[in-house]
């Protein structure tokens, strides 16, 4: 039996393909290349493939047999789903109904699916609990909430088994720097500081200097991406015991400002560079932080990676002696 990874030539999807391989499991990772990297896939086998394409996706499992999938392909750019939302909704929620309609009709009803804290919107309150109300507020988070929803229907109705694991920030590397974040564009926080410690970009800038929190800047939880690995091996074993399905957030339960993230950077490169304020960015609440007790509790997941000066450590690492 094998393991498919839709979309894990990507940067969270090719750290749980090395993680399955290290744990044993043969896996089948199937990517388009529009935003993965096939040199990102060293482990298993690689399939070029769409998941708009139901030939594409019958191939695979008319020629293995899978017994669960990780489903992390999707795009992922908020300030394009607005955008492009038509591009958002066909590829995130239409293509994942192919993927669930073929996996019906060759048995496979096991998914851990790649879900966000943008399902949430503004945060009633912090740190944010699994039934806290979702209202997104762009059309990124809206396509995974329609997601969910999905699977819970198709739970009651075919007997799918599900994982959401609502990630907060992803970041950080592999500590043994052989595969590691590279978007293009990159529009995230930590590879951007990272750019500009290393001269590869003028400054950095600060989206806002006005938030109500204690800096001014906005706060986030970021989780190292093993530890996000490591809670989709715990969710698989979660479906092997039998249980139907559920949600967990995946965070740290620790909020760490944009100024504090320039510092840890400053910190962890000793190097200086220019950090320059600027207007705040559309669509950005001041604080997301997780809960992580669920994922804890249920899953038994025991994140390793918590510290901001770890997590921006390997980042630099991979920035530095790798990347794609
Ligand atoms: N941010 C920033 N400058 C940048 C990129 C991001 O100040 O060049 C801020 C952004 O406004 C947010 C935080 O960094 O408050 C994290 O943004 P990122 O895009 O990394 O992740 P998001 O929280 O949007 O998923």
């Amino acid at each position: 039996m094998a393991i498919l990874v839709c979309g894990g030539a990507g940067y969270i999807g090719s750290h749980i393909n090395m993680q399955l391989n290290r744990a044993g499991y043969e896996t089948i990772v199937f990517d388009n290349l529009v935003c993965g990297h096939r040199e990102a896939v060293k482990w298993g086998k690689f399939i070029k493939g769409d998941l708009s394409n139901f030939a594409d996706i019958e191939k695979v499992f008319s020629e293995y047999r899978i017994d669960a999938v990780f489903h992390l392909a999707a795009y992922a750019y908020v300030g394009e789903s607005v955008g492009e939302p038509e591009k958002y909704y066909y590829n995130n929620v239409v293509n994942t109904l192919n993927l669930l309609k073929v996996m019906g009709q060759h048995g496979c009803n096991r998914i851990i699916f790649s879900s966000t804290c943008a399902v949430y919107g503004e945060p009633e309150y912090v740190p944010i609990t699994e039934d806290m109300p979702q209202n997104p507020i762009n059309p990124y988070g809206m396509t995974k909430l329609m997601v969910e929803r999905i699977f819970r229907d198709y739970q009651k109705a075919y007997g799918l088994q599900f994982v959401v694991l609502r990630y907060f920030n992803a970041a950080g590397a592999d500590p043994a720097g052989k595969i590691g974040e590279s978007h293009n564009p990159e529009t995230h926080i930590i590879p951007l500081v990272l750019d500009a410690a290393s001269g590869k970009r003028a400054d950095i800038k600060i989206f806002g200097n006005d938030y109500e929190t204690p800096d001014g800047s906005c706060i986030r939880d970021y989780v190292h991406v093993m530890d996000l690995a490591d809670a989709h091996l715990k969710a698989l074993h979660y479906l092997e015991e039998g249980n139907k399905g559920d949600f967990f957030n995946l965070g740290n339960t620790a909020g760490t400002s944009v100024l504090e993230i320039v510092e840890a950077v400053k910190r962890v490169t000793a190097r200086e560079f220019i950090v320059t304020p600027a207007a705040r960015r559309p669509g950005d609440p001041a604080k997301l932080v997780g809960s992580n007790e669920k994922a804890v509790r249920v899953l038994g997941w025991a994140p390793k990676y918590g510290d901001i000066d770890t997590i921006v450590g390997h980042a630099w690492k991979w920035h530095e002696n790798a990347g794609y």
